[in-house]
């Protein structure tokens, strides 16, 4: 992957400016709902579950656990020219979403269901200020066990 081709959205998008700029700091940032209190992802303008126009944005662990994935054959996206590559759907551990991400850390054969994975905040395209959220596997899949006796 080379990430400086993948094109940038428009980071000053009102409904993502603040996950876009959270993610440039590292940080998992999305927005709660004001009047029911609920986590939504993607942002909408609208609560789909109370209707309320107000929401506040939180930081979140950056830590989920493996819900989907697909293997990506053939390259076609701009700046995702090593194939084969993941993408997943990660369920966050303290919020009741879901978020898509390239996965990396892992070749795709390795994932599995459940698994624990963590967020990896990435410089992308030709801007500082845009920063893709990835996900790793959050255990070392190529660690071999130590022989404490030799
Ligand atoms: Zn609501």
């Amino acid at each position: 992957m080379d990430l400086r081709d993948v094109p940038a959205p428009d980071l000053e998008d009102p409904l993502f400016q603040p996950y876009w700029a959270g993610a440039a700091e590292g940080k998992l940032v999305l927005p709660r709902c004001s009047g029911c209190e609920r986590v939504n992802w993607p942002p909408r303008s609208v609560c789909p579950h109370c209707r309320s126009t107000e929401s506040a944005w939180a930081e979140h662990q950056p830590h989920g656990t493996l819900f989907s994935w697909t293997v990506v054959g053939r390259a076609t996206a701009p700046g995702y020219h090593e194939v084969p590559y993941a993408v997943g759907i990660v369920a966050l551990d303290d919020a009741p979403v879901r978020l898509m991400g390239t996965i990396v850390g892992a070749e795709p054969s390795a994932l599995v269901m459940d698994m624990p994975m963590s967020a990896r905040f990435a410089p992308a395209g030709s801007s500082p200020e845009f920063t893709l959220v990835q996900w790793e596997p959050t255990a070392d899949l190529s660690a071999t066990p130590t022989n404490p006796g030799s």
